[in-house]
C-alpha cells in the first residue's frame, strides 16, 4: 500500500505503533500490545480500537468481498427468513459465520441473513445455517450458495 492511499487513522495508527507496513494482522496485534500500556489513557485507548476495527474490516475485504445483490439474492433464495429460526423478517441482519474480528472474510459465503434476536442470541457459535437450511431444502450449491 502506497503512502498516498493510506487514511488518516491509519496514519494515526501508524504513529502509534511507530512503523507502517506489515498485513492487517501483525499490525492488529502490534495495536493490541500498545493498547495494554501503562500510558495508554481512555481516550487512546478508544482510539486504538477503532484503528483495530478499522484494520480488521479492511482485512475482511481483502479475504473476500460481497455486493448488495449478492446479499439481496441471498435473502430471495431463503425466502426472506432468518436461516436460524426460520422466522420471516423484514429486517434481516448480515451475520458473519466466522466472526470478523476472528478473521473471517466479507465474502457472502461468510454471510447469513440472521433476525437481530438470534443475532444477539448466537453467541460465540459459528454454525453455518445458510448449509443447513440449504441441505434441509434440498437446494443445491449455486454460486450465492456456494457453502
Ligand atoms: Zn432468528
Amino acid at each position: 500500500m502506497n503512502e498516498k492511499e493510506k487514511t488518516r487513522k491509519e496514519k494515526g495508527a501508524d504513529s502509534l505503533i511507530g512503523w507502517s507496513g506489515g498485513d492487517e494482522e501483525v499490525r492488529i496485534e502490534a495495536l493490541q500490545r500498545v493498547r495494554e500500556a501503562e500510558w495508554v489513557g481512555e481516550k487512546e485507548r478508544a482510539k486504538i480500537n477503532s484503528y483495530i476495527r478499522q484494520l480488521r474490516l479492511k482485512r475482511a475485504n481483502r479475504l473476500g468481498k460481497h455486493t448488495q445483490v449478492q446479499w439481496k439474492k441471498l435473502v430471495q433464495l431463503v425466502g426472506g427468513i432468518c436461516v436460524r429460526c426460520s422466522e420471516a423478517s423484514e429486517k434481516l441482519e448480515k451475520d458473519h459465520i466466522i466472526p470478523i474480528y476472528q478473521g473471517g472474510s466479507n465474502s457472502i459465503r461468510n454471510i447469513q441473513p440472521l433476525c437481530g434476536r438470534c443475532n444477539r442470541q448466537k453467541g460465540p457459535e459459528r454454525i453455518n445455517w445458510v448449509r443447513k437450511w440449504r441441505q434441509a431444502q434440498k437446494v443445491k450449491p449455486t454460486s450465492t450458495f456456494t457453502t
